[in-house]
Formats: C-alpha cells, structure tokens, sequence
C-alpha cells in the first residue's frame, strides 16, 4: 500500500534506514563513548535477534512465561451503550507484570544473555519500566541497576518495593529536580562506564539509534497478534486501531500489525488540564522538532528550547517528546494523532470498568475516551483499542482523587 509516495509493503527494511533515521527524525546525537557502546548493541541486534534460537527462545518465553498470545475482547456492552459501533479490546493488560512494557523488556534481557551481559542498566519515572525490567533481571538471572529520581522514589512506594522484592538495586538519583530527567542522565553515564558488562535497557521507542528500532520490533508483536485474531474473530480487518502515545511503544508494537492496511490508526495524546504549555504532554500534536536524550524528534519546549515541564493524570504518558518514528508518521500523515483531556480519560476509566469488568490503567484509559469518541462519530464499523495496562496500579490515586463514581 502507498501513502504519500511511501510504499508500506517494504516499510519495516527502510525505516529506519542504518543510521536509525526515520526521514529526519531519530538518529543518535550522543558522545563518542557511548556511541561505541550503541554500535556493539546495534551489531549484535541485526546479528543475535535473527538468529533462528533467539527467534525460537522469545517466541518461547512469550508463551510459557508472559502467557500470550493475550486476547482480544469484544466490548459488547460498551458498544450497545454507544451505538452501532462495535469496540474491540487487545488486551495487554493480560500479559504477565499487567502491561506491555514486558514485551521490550524480555526481548532486551534475552539479547543480554546472549551477548554475555552480567547486567540491565535502566532508569525509571513512574517505576513501570523498572519493574518489568526488574521482572526480566530476575526470570534470566541477570543483575539489574533502576536509577530513579528520589522524588519518584518518594511518590512510587509500592514499585519500589515490587523492584526490591524481584532484587533490583534501586539507585536514588539525588541531584537537580530528582525526577525522570536526572535518572535518564544518570544512567546513561554509568551505562558509559560499564558497558563491557552491561547493557542499557530503554522503556519505549525512544533514544539513540537502535532503541526505537529495537523496541518497535520487540513490541510489534501486539500488532501482529491482534491483525490475526481480529481477521480471525470477524472475518475482516478492524476500520480503526487506537493507542495511547507516551513514548510510544504500546502504539507503536500496535501501528506495526496494521501499517501497510487501509486501517485508520489514530495515536493519542494527554492532554492533562488543558492547552497551555506545561498542562499536557501531547508532544507531536503541540510540539516542535527538536533534539533531546539522543535523538531528533517532535517535542514540547520552554522559552530556552529546553524540555518543557509536562503534565497528565498519567503518569506514564507525561514525557515532553514521543519516539521518532511517530515524529515520522505524524508528518507522513499516516497516523492521525490528537488529544484526550484528563476529564475524558477518568470518565472513560470508571465507563469501562462498569460495563465490561476491566479495569484499566490511566494511561490505557485515554485510549478507551477516543474509542468511545470515534465510535459516535462513526456511526457503523469496528475500532480495534489497545489496553495497554491495568489499573491496579492506579487504585489509590482514582479513590484519593476521584473518588467511588
Ligand atoms: C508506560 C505505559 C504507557 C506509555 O508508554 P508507551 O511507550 O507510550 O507505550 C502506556 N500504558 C501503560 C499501561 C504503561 O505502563
């Protein structure tokens, strides 16, 4: 299929092309000495992951371990309260640690094991990447370094604890604002230091050349999963597919399955509290091109081109920049992305658990409100939602701030 003079048959070999370009975005704007430390991960990825045994491994893992394939659910009954519209749930939620995020993390910690690696370098925010990568450490026996700012830390008490109790050394980064921004340096530098027994393990499409690459292509399992079954379960291709966009990998791992379809696919972006600068993290909807923790992309900044501060109910999409390969498809206009308001998002959280008996994760949630939007501008045909996570994580923060609806 083309779309704006790009043939989506042969996508996956050209973008990104060897120097992790998609069109302008991506790249690797990085120090020499971590630039080597990329090249060996670079290598060993278009070596290792071809490989028929690390092929035959993942696949393995992702079915005994992860237990997937994960299904999709049919929302039959937030369908009928919306209209004609059917709705569709994959459900990432089902996977083991209840999230996505494990997809990328096994398939980073099985190329450690194979490049000889004692240990996962990697920093947290919210502490869901920890976690799933804590998850990965312990079921391969390797060691794993979180560097997390001591104000999440504060905030995140209980994955900190889940972190601890699966035997990840958490490193409390002291300095500067003590939150994402000064764990993601921190890392990198003890990364640059230890790279000859380490590897650093990144949580989304996001960073130097070959996360992004590397991270798609761990996470297009969802998409690929959910094409076959959907065709399996209705006979024909969903007319959308929505996902929620952090970084990007949830959607992207989704986008992937669909790509070269006449499929809509539509990213969705926080909107927080509103559109001033510093409300919302909806970074290729507002933001401006711009290079930040390695690459060149689409991101929100301050007066100075610096990182704007960003804010969303969830915790885990209010990043001031997405992954470059969305930079790419936004500009190519294959992807639609807009914006979903914090109002829509709990609204969206409290209709799904009611009507279907899910109960999902905040960030997901945004995916459900544009969904549930869709479904009424539609008027007939099926959109195909990626639940990327739970809500079990966000219980407290729903009952302190929202309250029972
Ligand atoms: C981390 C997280 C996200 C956002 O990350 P992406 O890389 O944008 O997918 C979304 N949903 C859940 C449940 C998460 O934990």
């Amino acid at each position: 299929m083309q779309y704006n003079g790009i043939e989506f048959d042969t996508y996956f070999k050209n973008y990104p092309d060897k120097d992790g370009f998609f069109g302008k975005y991506g790249g690797s704007y990085i120090s020499d000495e971590l630039q080597k430390a990329l090249n060996e991960i670079t290598e060993a990825y278009f070596t290792i992951c071809k490989s028929r045994k690390f092929i035959n491994e993942l696949r393995r893992i992702r079915k005994e371990f992860q237990g997937r394939p994960t299904p999709i659910t049919h929302l039959e009954r937030l369908s009928n309260s919306l209209g004609n519209v059917q709705l569709y749930a994959k459900r990432e939620d089902l996977n083991h640690t209840g999230a996505h995020k494990l997809n990328h993390c096994m398939g980073e910690a099985l190329l450690a094991k194979y490049m000889g690696k004692k240990k996962v370098i990697a920093e947290t925010g919210a502490g869901q990447h920890g976690v799933a990568l804590a998850t990965a450490a312990a079921y391969f026996g390797l060691e794993c370094d979180i560097y997390m700012g001591s104000v999440d830390i504060m905030k995140q008490a209980p994955n900190v604890a889940r972190m601890k109790i699966l035997g990840a050394n958490v490193i409390e980064v002291t300095h500067g604002l003590a939150t994402l921004k000064e764990a993601v340096d921190a890392a990198f530098e003890a990364y640059a230091r230890e790279y000859k027994d380490a590897i650093y393990c990144i949580g989304s499409v996001l960073g130097p050349h070959p996360f992004p690459l590397m991270v798609r292509d761990f996470q297009s399992i969802v998409g690929i999963e959910a094409r076959e079954q959907f065709i399996e379960m209705t006979g024909e291709l969903p007319d959308a597919v929505v996902a929620c966009v952090g970084g990007g990998s949830n959607a992207m791992g989704t986008f992937a399955g669909f790509l070269n379809d006449p499929v809509d696919i539509y990213g969705v972006e926080p909107l927080g509290r509103g559109t001033a600068l510093g409300d919302h993290a909806a970074s290729l909807t507002y933001g401006t091109e711009g290079i930040m923790h390695g690459f060149n992309s689409i991101m929100l900044k301050d007066e100075n081109g610096e990182p704007a501060p960003v804010y969303s109910v969830a915790s885990g999409l209010d990043y001031p920049s997405s992954g470059p390969e969305h930079a790419f498809l936004h500009d190519l206009g294959r992807v639609k992305y807009d914006v979903i308001s914090d109002d829509e998002t709990i609204d969206a959280f409290f209709t799904l658990s009611r009507l279907e008996g899910i109960i999902p994760a905040i960030e997901s949630s945004h995916a459900v409100a544009y969904g549930m939007k869709l479904a009424k501008t539609m008027g007939r045909g099926s959109v195909l939602i990626t639940l990327s996570g739970r809500g079990d994580k966000d219980m407290d923060y729903i009952i302190e701030n929202y309250g029972i609806r």
